[in-house]
């Protein structure tokens, strides 16, 4: 069965198709730049073959036309037909309250869809965008919505939601709603296979690493809290935003350095986090840690507040759910990073005090991109580097659906 994986963001579109039956990919890459000079396209299929270029696509559906067109290719495609595709999977960041499931896309789907974007609105219209374009390029095939926030749905109420005046939820719906969803499920479902106990047994702290990132307690596969919020501003210390602060910093600036809401929010959102801790001109880990390497002070603070937080974390959860067995580790800082690993593991106990996790440096380091354990033979707690696939998730989740209708 041929499952077709797309992620439609703003001005890109990324494609991802599987053979169902096969281990890898069969072909992926993306259209970036849409709609901008110097619309690009990256196309590898499994056979080896791969090639990068300039394209002239104006918009979403254009994307999706060339993305098929490869696919079909009579030199480099990798299937005869467009009706070979058994279903479309697409990524959808926000559901609300509504969904807490993927579903096949109808008209209600879609309601459901445009109902979400004030709560995503650098998403969802654009998730949006993406199906319409693979419902017209592909007619009469399956399209199934997987939500980032689904797997969320089963934080308890007085984990979503916050200190405001209850009205604020019915009318307003701001709760927590937590994203990454779809990595979340995935690598907790692989840590289970790895230690070969079943999910249900194991209560998991997710620590999704990468350029957003966010910690999920994982108790018996459900997600009981996940520290991104209303927005995926609230939380760990990311790439550039700023994770949790005091609310009342914003009011502080906006009264005392006459900054306006969208000069606060461009702060919080894109010139905090590890850029403007850091202060190395970049948010990305590499380029810091390198500035670390050379003796860079601030880089280093930086650094080292980034893994507090995230120790905090896995504190608070464990006290959530009562227990902890298993820390995984994943996306591009959480697969690749092995100081960030240990500092953010540094004094958490051992076997007879604290929280009973210890790694072991050797594993740790060598423990790099793949699955594997990093913990010492002494740690009660297991950590595990787990590295996330958001797209094969995505499929496997569209073909359950498709499951379940017949
Ligand atoms: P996204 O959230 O965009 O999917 P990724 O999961 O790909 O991001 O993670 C991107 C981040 O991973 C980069 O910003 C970089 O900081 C970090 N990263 C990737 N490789 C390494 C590495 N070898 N060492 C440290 N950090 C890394």
């Amino acid at each position: 069965m041929y499952i077709l994986v797309i992620n439609t963001g703003s001005s890109s579109v990324k494609f991802t198709l599987f053979d169902m039956t096969a281990p890898a990919a069969l072909a992926s890459g993306l259209v970036e730049r849409i709609g901008l000079t110097g619309t690009e396209l990256h196309y590898r299929n499994g056979k080896g073959h791969s090639h990068r270029g300039e394209v002239v696509v104006r918009d979403t559906t254009e994307a999706v036309g060339i993305i098929t067109a490869h696919l079909t290719h009579r030199d480099y495609g990798v299937i005869q037909s467009l009706g070979e595709i058994a279903a479309v999977g697409h990524r959808v960041v926000h559901g609300g309250e509504e969904v807490n499931q993927p579903v096949i896309v109808d008209d209600e789907v879609k309601r459901i869809i445009e109902t979400c974007f004030e709560l995503a609105p650098l998403h969802n219209p654009f998730n949006l965008k993406g199906i319409e374009a693979c419902e017209a390029s592909l007619p009469g095939v399956p399209q199934v919505a997987v939500f980032d926030t689904a797997f969320h749905a089963t934080i308890p109420r007085h984990a979503y939601l916050y200190g405001l005046p209850y009205r604020m939820v019915k009318e307003h719906r701001i709760r927590r709603y937590g994203f990454h969803g779809t990595s979340h499920k995935f690598v907790s479902a692989e840590a289970a296979r790895f230690l070969e106990v079943p999910l249900a047994e194991l209560k998991i702290v997710t620590c999704h690493l990468g350029n957003g990132c966010s910690i999920t307690a994982v108790d018996g596969g459900r997600s009981v809290d996940t520290s991104m919020g209303f927005t995926p501003l609230e939380g760990v210390i990311m790439g550039t935003r700023c994770g949790d602060i005091d609310p009342a910093i914003i009011f502080f600036l906006m009264d005392h350095k006459h900054m306006g809401p969208e000069e606060v929010n461009d702060l919080l959102n894109k010139k905090s986090g590890l850029l403007g801790l850091a202060d190395v001109g970049s948010s990305d880990l590499r380029d810091i840690m390198a500035a670390r390497a050379k003796g860079n002070q601030q880089a280093d603070i930086a650094v080292r507040t980034f893994c507090y937080r995230i120790k905090k974390y896995i504190g608070a959860y464990a006290a959530a759910m009562g227990g902890l067995d298993v820390i995984v580790f994943t996306a591009g800082i959480g697969e690749n990073s092995p100081p960030v690993r240990e500092l953010v593991c540094d004094g958490l106990g051992d076997r007879t005090r604290g929280l009973g996790i210890t790694v072991d440096h050797a594993k740790n380091t060598a423990g790099n991109g793949k699955l594997g354990a990093i913990h010492s033979d002494e740690s009660r707690v297991k950590v595990l580097v787990v590295p996330t696939n958001e797209e094969q998730e995505i499929a496997n989740q569209t073909v359950d659906v498709l499951r379940a209708r017949h």
